[in-house]
């Protein structure tokens, strides 16, 4: 660190330091051990443009660190890591928009705007940052309708990695590549997100299909007819071997304790195998519960078609996964998220379909004692990730490295050579989050 001189130079200009290094080492994932040298943490965004010119002036590589819930050491690094969670809080809000600095959690997005609004869709996991999650993509509840959490982004305050600031809409070119970028061309030091007019509470039901089939069948019915808003959907195997597919179909209602009217019509055409009503409750509450994961993930995570090729590729994993006994680590199941594909969004990593206007995300999340059994359970998923790269899907950039020649072409087509001449005029040192580009 001292050939950089950078410790001196950031606790020069007043910019925060951690001392927790160990803290940084590791990610989600819990398999990969990387200990920076160095973690800042910026306050507000002059702060960080202010470390991030730092590095770059003195050829410090560096990383932007939100959550850390991405799980293939995308934010590990032995040099500097700039951790975004002090840049916390709303900037301004309107009728139909908030902005946010980037290492606002969606938890306190929500919060802030329930109950009356909402933003356009919500991960899971609502303790991930803003910043973290639309370098990724951002796959929501209501990801069947509205797209991926980037469709949704109006503008930005944008660190150029030499820490040059700007102010972007939709109109620069800059933003298309900085949404699912990876962090590749900076930081989002606050963002503007569309929001929607919704209740704060969701009523619907749980329902299970006993195949894919049915399962497709329904989710054409759901995106033609848009009864239900929020899906969310898990394949689970069963005991005796079989398949079900479990969904979570709610719309957003006023009435606690009341099914959304024409429930059960709605819920007819769909055709499940069981159906549980879920009454009124509040999504931001439940999500809110902690939750311990304290297990070792190494997740993969991929985006295939929505289409008979697309099915035939889910068919072909679900066959390799249960063959390999990858499927005994999986007792959560396996998530599909439908996903409506958006326009002009080049960098989303959301193959075409041959028919309608959906991908799906599949997610892979082992839970493994050990660091030990995530080495060995590694060559399994990468071989997984090759059947389905093969096959036209893309990865979801988070999880395990996928080490392949033709990776960033496949993931990336025709936007790759736009992107890599943006990475190159704004980061020609590569010191920005160096672990794609
Ligand atoms: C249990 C679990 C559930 C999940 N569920 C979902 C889900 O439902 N939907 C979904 O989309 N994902 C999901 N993920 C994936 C993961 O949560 C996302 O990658 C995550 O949202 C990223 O947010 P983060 O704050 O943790 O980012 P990090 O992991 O810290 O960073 C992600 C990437 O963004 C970059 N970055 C971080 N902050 C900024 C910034 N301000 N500006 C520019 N670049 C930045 C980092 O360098 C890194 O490359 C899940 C993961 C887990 C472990």
């Amino acid at each position: 660190m001292s050939s950089y001189g950078i410790l001196e130079a950031i606790r020069g200009g007043g910019i925060p330091i951690s001392r927790q290094l160990r803290a940084y080492a590791t990610d989600f994932g819990r398999y990969i051990l990387r200990q920076p040298l160095m973690v800042a943490m910026p306050r507000d965004p002059a702060e960080l443009a202010q470390t991030m010119r730092i590095c770059f002036e003195r050829g410090a590589p560096y990383v932007l660190r939100g959550a850390a819930h991405s799980s293939g050491g995308q934010v590990l690094t032995d040099d500097v890591v700039i951790d975004m969670r002090q840049l916390t809080g709303v900037v301004t809000q309107d009728a139909a928009s908030i902005t946010v600095l980037g290492g606002t959690t969606w938890l306190t997005v929500a919060e802030t705007l329930r109950k009356s609004r909402r933003p356009v869709s919500l991960t899971d996991n609502l303790v991930t940052t803003v910043g973290g999650t639309l370098s990724v993509g951002g796959v929501g509840d209501l990801a069947l309708h509205e797209g991926l959490q980037i469709a949704s982004v109006l503008g930005a305050d944008w660190i150029a990695p030499d820490g040059t600031r700007r102010t972007i809409t939709r109109d620069d070119e800059e933003l298309g590549y900085l949404l699912a970028g990876r962090g590749q061309l900076g930081a989002f030091a606050s963002v503007t997100l569309a929001t929607l007019d919704r209740p704060h509470l969701l009523a619907g039901h749980v329902v299970a299909w006993s195949s894919l089939e049915q399962y497709v069948a329904a989710i054409r019915e759901l995106r033609r007819e848009r009864t239900f808003e929020l899906v969310r959907s898990t394949l689970v195997w069963r005991a005796d071997g079989s398949l079900a597919v479990r969904a979570v179909l709610a719309s957003f209602t006023t009435h606690e304790g009341v099914m959304p009217p024409l429930g059960d019509t709605r819920l007819t055409a769909l055709a499940p195998t069981t159906a549980d009503p879920i009454p009124g409750s509040d999504r931001h509450l439940v999500a809110a519960e902690p939750r311990t994961w304290n297990y070792v993930c190494p997740a993969l995570e991929l985006a295939l078609p929505f289409d008979e090729p697309g099915l035939a590729t889910l068919r072909a994993l679900e066959r390799e996964i249960v063959a390999s006994g990858l499927v005994a680590t999986l007792p959560d199941g396996m998530a599909i998220a439908p996903t409506r594909i958006m326009p002009n969004l080049p960098l989303a990593p959301t193959p075409l379909p041959s028919e309608g206007d959906c991908c799906m995300f599949i997610a892979i999340r082992p839970q493994l004692p050990t660091r030990g059994d995530a080495l060995r359970w590694l060559p399994v998923l990468r071989t997984l990730a090759d059947l389905a790269l093969d096959r036209g899907a893309k990865l979801y950039l988070m999880g395990i490295h996928v080490d392949r020649a033709d990776l960033l072409e496949r993931q990336f087509g025709a936007a790759l050579p736009r992107f890599r001449a943006l990475k190159s005029a704004l980061d020609p040192h590569r010191l920005c989050n160096r672990w794609l580009l």
